[in-house]
């Protein structure tokens, strides 16, 4: 199959043309990040007119270096949630007129199933297996018995992972998005600073990282208020190593509870060089099989939704032209 698949649900406008799910024809990704630095963040307004400025230019791009012909696609896939509903609007617009113009099938994506599947352009996935979803508004893990069927066994109790490195970026006194900047500054650290881990029941995979987040702010604001330099080093590796602790071990006790054949490390926070390394590390202890995807593919992508919707088609799951974006799109309806 060739499927043209879009995403826009937060601030990258990305278009891909996807062979069989698994081999990238074209990946076409315009961030928006300069955009919104000035803002520190992600502004929905903004971010819906930048897409809508250049959707249509990516579209172009994405079937030109593919080199395929709009007759010979299969479908054309969409992210249509969750996300911001002002940005997601658009690639569903976009994606329907595609179809509807080409009368070609249409097929709704979840974001998430999305971020999961890119793992299928490393290879193929053995069931079950389970995800590790590590991102800028999600922190799960996900159980899959079979291709599709997604059971959510830990989810984040308040932020998630990538929002935390975010708002600890910013406190140690870094542009967004911070994550990269954490990563960095954590590898290169000497020393480091003691902080708390949040396990949670013993029993349980959520996660929490609000209590961390608050014990690194109040230890940059005790040095500021002493007058002294804050070791932003220390405390960046102190928190790096508190969250890839917690994140490690909760997704080794599931893949052993649940038996799964293979461990899958997903979502914009796994292009984090600590947590693939300590998650590396800790499955060839244990004998699990790991995947990761590439960089370009674990921050948002379109590729990741080609290689989702892949399976949507094979299993003759296409929408219908009235698709709506949906923000809360459960990953149960992927
Ligand atoms: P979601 O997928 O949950 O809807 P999103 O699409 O906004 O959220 P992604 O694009 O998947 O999120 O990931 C972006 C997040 O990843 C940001 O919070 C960013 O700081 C974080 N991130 C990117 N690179 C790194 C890194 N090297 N270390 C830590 N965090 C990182
Ligand atoms: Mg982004
Ligand atoms: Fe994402």
């Amino acid at each position: 199959s060739l499927i043209l698949a879009i995403e826009t649900s937060c601030d990258e406008t990305s278009v891909a043309v996807v062979k069989d799910g698994c081999e990238v024809l074209s990946s076409v990704i315009a961030s928006q990040i300069e955009t919104h630095k000035a803002f520190g963040g992600v502004v929905p307004e903004v971010a819906s007119r930048k897409h809508v400025e250049v959707i249509t230019l990516s579209i172009e791009e994405a079937v030109q270096q593919a080199g395929v012909d709009l007759q010979d696609l299969s479908a054309v896939a969409v992210t249509q949630g969750p996300g911001l509903v002002g940005a997601l609007l658009v690639g569903v617009v976009a994606a329907k007129s595609l179809a509807f113009a080409l009368d070609k099938p249409l097929i709704g994506t979840h974001h998430i199933a999305g971020h999961i599947y890119a793992n299928r352009i490393v290879g193929p996935l053995e069931y079950p297996c389970m995800a590790l979803v590590v991102s800028g508004g999600h922190t799960e893990l996900v159980h899959l018995e079979e291709e599709g069927r997604f059971q959510l066994i830990g989810r984040t109790r308040d932020d998630a992972v990538g929002e935390a490195y975010d708002k600890v970026a910013r406190a140690l006194g870094f542009p967004y998005p911070g994550g990269p900047h954490v990563d960095k500054l954590a590898l290169g650290a000497e020393e480091t600073v003691d902080l708390p881990r949040s396990w949670l029941a013993p029993d349980s995979y959520d996660f929490s990282f609000s209590g961390l987040k608050s014990a690194v702010l109040n230890a940059v604001n005790q040095h500021k208020m002493k007058g002294q330099e804050v070791p932003v080093a220390a405390i960046a590796k102190g928190f790096q190593d508190s969250v890839t602790e917690v994140l490690v071990e909760k997704a080794v006790r599931a893949v052993k509870e649940y038996s799964s054949k293979q461990l899958l490390l997903c979502g914009g926070v796994a292009a984090n060089q600590g947590l693939r390394q300590r998650l590396t590390s800790r499955c060839e202890e244990e004998g699990i099989p790991l995947t990761i995807p590439p960089h370009v593919y674990c921050t948002d992508n379109a590729a990741m939704i080609g290689a989702a919707a892949h399976l949507k088609w094979k299993h003759g799951l296409t929408s219908e032209l009235d698709l709506k974006a949906d923000p809360q799109l459960k990953l149960e309806e992927w």
